[in-house]
């Protein structure tokens, strides 16, 4: 088959669709991979490593789109990316149809074989694709968290892990999935005191069991939620009830009651976020305050660490990748009920339940 990795467009994105390694593997089984110009870049990937591990090295996109039978990306198709997509095409990337009708509509009108990474779901209800960007998220919000606590940037002047003789700072998170458990593993990890909430106890049962003793599960209701903020340096939001908003936990009123400088990193803002003042922020411009709480909203946390983001998501995609290259869409997707999830839009139709319902469409 042949596969094109066009450049990312979408603004501040540097991830990359495929590794020079990924590139290597897929020549190992007989395919051809295009892949634009600088393509990696953003993501410390030479054109000439690519070149060595058997990619052709393509300077117009629109050569890529025009040859690939598989177009693998990162973010969904923009711009001219909408009008380039052909019939029968496969185009396998992180959609979130159900956010955008413009696309959906313009993704009907190309009739390709759109497959998304974040429908693909495996038998146990995870998703693995999403999982890794979860990984990276959980992980920055500590980081992220503990720069904005610092003075000169308006935090409360707080060093997370203490130092001997001063207590360490106050970690709250709210939800113990993917994002939670790895801010949890950050946070304890640098010293600080965290408070992991959830309302599935499994989870806080798992989260007792692997992380130290001083991780404490709580499980988590609007009063204790309304007691814990107050006494609390970083808030990390973290929750997610699949296929609908995030509910509001940490209400506008709440921020009175919080100590001047805390900050919230509401990790969950592409889901609506599930602090009540959460608005979506940008890298260039990350925070703001209210009621004197910074608050850090960054819808796509994992594009400022591309060289790992890149990594992690590839890692997942590969053999997805691998696989549909191998036997086709078809054959690929009858063979694996994860990757059957994927299928959004096909040739013309919608065939996730989400989408359709998203936008009253036929299914
Ligand atoms: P997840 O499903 O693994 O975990 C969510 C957890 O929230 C679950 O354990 C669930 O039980 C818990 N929860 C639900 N209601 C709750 C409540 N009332 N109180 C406490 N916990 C509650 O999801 P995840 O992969 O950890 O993702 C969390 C959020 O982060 C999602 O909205 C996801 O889209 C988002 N995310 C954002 C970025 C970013 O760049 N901003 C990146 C990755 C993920």
């Amino acid at each position: 088959m042949i596969i094109g990795i066009p450049k990312e467009i979408k603004n501040n994105e540097s991830r990359v669709a495929l590794t020079a390694s990924g590139v290597f593997e897929l020549k190992q089984y007989g395919h051809h991979v295009l892949v634009e110009q600088g393509a990696g870049k953003g993501s410390g990937i030479s054109d000439a490593e690519y070149e060595s591990a058997g990619a052709e090295i393509v300077t117009d996109p629109h050569d890529i789109w025009r040859q690939a039978e598989m177009i693998v990306k990162v973010k969904e198709p923009i711009d001219e990316e909408l009008r380039l997509a052909r019939a029968g095409q496969i185009v396998f990337t992180y959609f979130h149809f159900a956010s955008s009708i413009v696309l959906t509509e313009a993704m009907i009108g190309r009739g390709s074989v759109c497959i998304a990474y974040e429908t693909v779901e495996k038998p146990d209800r995870s998703l693995p694709l999403l999982t890794p960007m979860s990984e990276v998220a959980g992980r920055m919000a500590v980081q992220q968290g503990a720069r904005y606590l610092e003075k000169p940037v308006k935090g409360r002047g707080v060093l997370l892990g203490g130092v001997p003789g001063v207590p360490p700072g106050r970690v709250l998170i709210l939800g113990a999935g993917i994002v939670g458990v790895q801010a949890a593993k950050m946070a304890s990890g640098l010293g600080a005191h965290v408070t992991i909430l959830d309302i599935n106890t499994d989870r806080l049962r798992y989260i007792n069991d692997i992380l130290p003793p001083h991780v404490i599960t709580q499980y988590s209701s609007q009063y204790t939620i309304r007691k814990l903020v107050q006494t609390h340096d970083l808030i990390i939001g973290a929750v997610l009830i699949p296929g609908t908003k995030a509910p509001n936990l940490v209400t506008r009123d709440m921020l009175k009651t919080m100590r001047p400088g805390t900050v919230i990193v509401d990790v969950a803002v592409d889901q609506g976020g599930c602090v009540e003042t959460c608005v979506p922020t940008t890298h260039e411009n990350p925070t703001y305050i209210i009621d004197d709480v910074l608050h850090y909203c960054v819808a796509n946390m994992p594009g400022a660490v591309p060289f790992t983001s890149t990594l992690a998501l590839t890692n997942s995609t590969l053999p997805y990748i691998i696989n549909i290259a191998n036997k086709g869409w078809k054959a690929a997707c009858a063979n694996d009920s994860a990757l059957m999830k994927g299928l959004n839009v096909v040739e013309g139709k919608v065939v996730y339940r989400g989408v359709a319902e998203a936008f009253d469409l036929p299914l």
